[in-house]
């Protein structure tokens, strides 16, 4: 019989039990015995709420107290040397995760296209494996204990190399396949012996380009492993198979997932190179956004597959693990009952995934219900006035190929900007955030719980922000900025100022550890209502007689952050939000505000798994960032923010951008990642930052003015400015006013020529 089954549930729970469970343990305020007790309890409910909703093949060791792919790290003793010292178990995984005195934590990075960050794999010369705890074994016995018989899940073993980083030049991360096997083939034998008759094992990079080492670490792999595991789900998700299909359907396995949201396209050709002997998972249930499952359209993706496999060749499945949406809609009351009624959480879709299986096993008539339901909402999601803002739409379609680009060229710009503002050289500024203390949050606080009103709340708003403004001029930075008090995150300040846009109450998604998101929702044609910092940036203005830079979030950032509409391309959406930011560029700028910022910290993590579709994401990616920005007249500066320096790859688009300044991060590598600034003659001028923002450090003045002197050597110092490398909202009042008193000293040494 075709099988429902499931790859994944969201471990934070539903009131983000582990998240306080981690952060009270952390802080010494609970023992162990009690974190792993609520650990326990959130794995149980989430087991029997699968069972209860009908999922017949149940996943186990998806939990994690941290991270899936350090508990990979753990499992197979690959802890690095620095962490050696520590007591072996909970205290060395949190180590590993979070870092000690002694020891810094291990990196942490982006788990493929999502907003999941996961721990990095660290290898070193001589790198041994071996079989030293025994999580996924215990978590089917813990799950086969309570009745429930799982499909345990791990990671892969040539995803989890290749996701490493190896600490010695000379080692390549694949060549430790030979070392890393046995310890696996344990592994799996040991599940095999404790009665797991399946394992799903998580092959993400086979959406990927693949290299001919990652190839055959496959063919290896997989010819090793097979014989001694339980039947094997070989997972694919976030693409399609794309050129790797050949390779994935011919490895010996038992069975194979992909993921048919992202890449529908791939079934026919899935379904004919797939052997007759295996069994194929369907992922049809969107498991990386919050739109209710169109269960009719899907229904006749599984009627496709049953005609070629058959009822028992068949699963049906969300496209990957339901980590990544919001654990349950139930929770949700301050959404309206229309909007409520579009959307489906990690919960939810349980049920979508258990109505499909069950209209193909035993007809549509059996869960009428639901597709009736499913129908009505797909219904008045595509006919509600709601999404469909007709003005938007006109608007849009009326954009020019002028409207993308700005009067005259940089070099025209920049003297109508050097007279206007009359910058000294290497010009001083930050990113725009100032310290986001207590006060500031507490007095949000008591605002939201309406404790204090609206005139006391906006009066302390300003009284932080004149404070801020004092502070700066007594430093002597040139370009000032308001400090951004008013804004908790730089997404949601501008999604509840737009129409289209919707919050939830409890829509978290775990991002890293314990830190969860909760993006906002995108469900309509996004226009701006009414400005949505002019009020801030005009009065910061009114309070000094030097620049004061407006401070925006672009399109790119805006949309990569939130949870995006599926009814249209992704790239329509962003130029929807483009054309509120530039309404908001010239609002700005004809309340006097003569220098603008518009951060992109997300543009580069927006790029496409795979490179053949890079070049399109930029076209239209670049295209919004312009839209928003070209809207002002030749002396107006817009500024664009990222926090990366990583740009060697995608130089053309960066200087596509045609910002009048950028400022980029590059104080952690000392101004090396320049070098794609440098190599590409970059024409415009920069900001590389010459303080880290993420340490609690103060650089001297002497640290700062070396590396400026290295990026003047790189960079022609007319393009230079000098800022640190992002807001200052985490950091502290002394640590800011002493770290920026050492940043404008250096630029005045340069200036000096000294
Ligand atoms: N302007 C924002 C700030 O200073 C930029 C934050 C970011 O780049 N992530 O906080
Ligand atoms: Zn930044």
């Amino acid at each position: 019989m075709t099988r429902s089954s499931n790859l994944g549930f969201p471990r934070i729970g539903a009131h983000r039990e582990l998240k306080k469970a981690l952060e009270r343990y952390w802080q010494g305020e609970s023992d162990a015995a009690r974190l792993l007790a609520i650990a326990a309890e959130l794995r149980a409910r989430h087991w029997q709420l699968q069972r209860d909703k009908g999922i017949e093949v149940i996943p186990s060791n998806d939990f994690s107290l941290y991270d899936q792919v350090l508990d990979l790290t753990a499992v197979l003793g690959a802890v690095p040397p620095r962490f050696a010292g520590e007591k072996a178990g909970l205290d060395t995984y949190f180590a590993m995760a979070r870092g000690t005195a002694a020891a810094p934590a291990m990196e942490m990075t982006k788990w493929f296209d999502t907003n999941y960050h996961f721990i990095v794999p660290e290898f070193h010369a001589g790198q041994r494996f071996a079989l030293s705890a025994r999580k996924p074994i215990d978590e089917f016995l813990e799950a086969r204990a309570l009745g429930i018989h799982t499909r345990p899940v791990l990671i892969g073993p040539v995803t989890y190399l290749s996701l490493g980083k190896a600490k010695d030049a000379e080692l390549a991360p694949l060549d430790l396949l030979d070392q890393l096997l046995p310890a696996y083939g344990q592994l799996l034998a040991e599940l095999k012996a404790a009665g797991a008759d399946w394992v799903q094992i998580d092959e993400p990079v086979l959406a990927l380009d693949l290299s001919d080492a990652q190839r055959a670490a496959f063919a290896k792999a997989y010819a090793a492993l097979a014989p001694l595991a339980p039947s094997i789900m070989l997972t694919s998700y976030f693409e399609g198979l794309g050129d790797n299909a050949e390779l994935a359907t011919s490895l010996p396995v038992a069975g194979l997932h992909i993921d048919l949201v992202r890449a529908p396209e791939q079934l026919p050709v899935v379904l004919k190179a797939l052997p007759a002997d295996k069994v194929l998972s369907i992922g049809i249930v969107d498991g990386r956004n919050i739109w209710r499952t169109d269960l009719a359209r899907q229904s006749a993706v599984v009627d496709a597959a049953w005609s070629v496999l058959g009822p028992e060749r068949l699963e049906i499945a969300p496209s990957c693990s339901l980590l990544h949406s919001p654990v349950d809609l139930a929770g949700e009351t301050g959404i309206d009952t229309e909007l409520k009624s579009w959307l489906a959480f990690a919960t939810q879709k349980l049920e979508e995934v258990v109505a499909l299986t069950t209209a193909i096993q035993q007809g549509r008539a059996a869960v009428a219900e639901a597709f009736a339901a499913s129908a009505a909402a797909v219904l008045s999601r595509r006919t509600s006035p709601r999404t469909s803002n007709p003005a938007v739409r006109a608007r849009l379609a009326a954009v020019t190929p002028a409207d993308l680009s700005r009067v005259s060229p940089f070099s025209t710009r920049r003297e109508r900007q050097k007279q206007k503002f009359a910058l000294p050289a290497f010009p001083t500024t930050t990113i725009g955030s100032f310290p986001q203390t207590s006060a500031v949050r507490e007095a949000r606080a008591a605002f939201r719980r309406g404790e204090i009103g609206a005139i006391a709340y906006e009066d302390f708003l300003k009284t932080e922000t004149e404070k801020t403004v004092r502070v700066q001029e007594a430093i002597g930075l040139d370009v000032l900025v308001h400090g951004e008090f008013e804004r908790t995150d730089m997404v949601e300040y501008f999604g509840e100022q737009l129409e289209g846009y919707a919050f939830t109450r409890n829509g978290w998604v775990q991002s890293y550890g314990s830190r969860c998101v909760k993006p906002p929702v995108v469900y309509g044609d996004v226009t701006r209502l009414a400005p949505m910092t002019v009020k801030w940036s005009a009065f910061a203005q009114s309070l000094t007689a030097r620049p004061m830079k407006g401070m925006l979030t672009g399109p790119v950032t805006i949309l990569q952050w939130s949870f995006v509409r599926d009814d249209q391309p992704r790239s329509q959406t962003c130029r929807q939000i483009a054309l509120a930011i530039r309404d908001e560029v010239q609002d700005l700028e004809r309340a006097g505000i003569g220098i603008i910022q518009i951060d992109e910290p997300a543009l580069r993590e927006g790029l496409p798994l795979r490179r053949s579709d890079w070049a399109a994401y930029l076209d239209w990616s670049v295209d919004a960032f312009r839209l928003a920005a070209s809207g002002v007249s030749d002396d107006t500066q817009i500024h664009t923010h990222m926090c990366y320096a990583e740009f060697s790859d995608i130089m053309d688009a960066i200087a596509a951008l045609d910002a009048d300044v950028i400022s980029i991060e590059t104080s952690r590598s000392d101004m090396e990642l320049l070098e794609a600034f440098t190599s590409f003659a970059y024409p415009n001028e920069i900001g590389p930052g010459v303080w880290d923002i993420h340490s609690p450090r103060v650089p001297s003045q002497a640290d700062m003015e070396a590396m400026l002197r290295k990026a003047a050597l790189a960079i022609a110092p007319e393009q230079l400015w000098v800022n640190p490398d992002c807001g200052l909202k985490t950091r502290g009042w002394p640590e800011v006013e002493a770290a920026l008193g050492n940043l404008v000293a250096a630029a005045r040494t340069l200036r000096a020529g000294t």
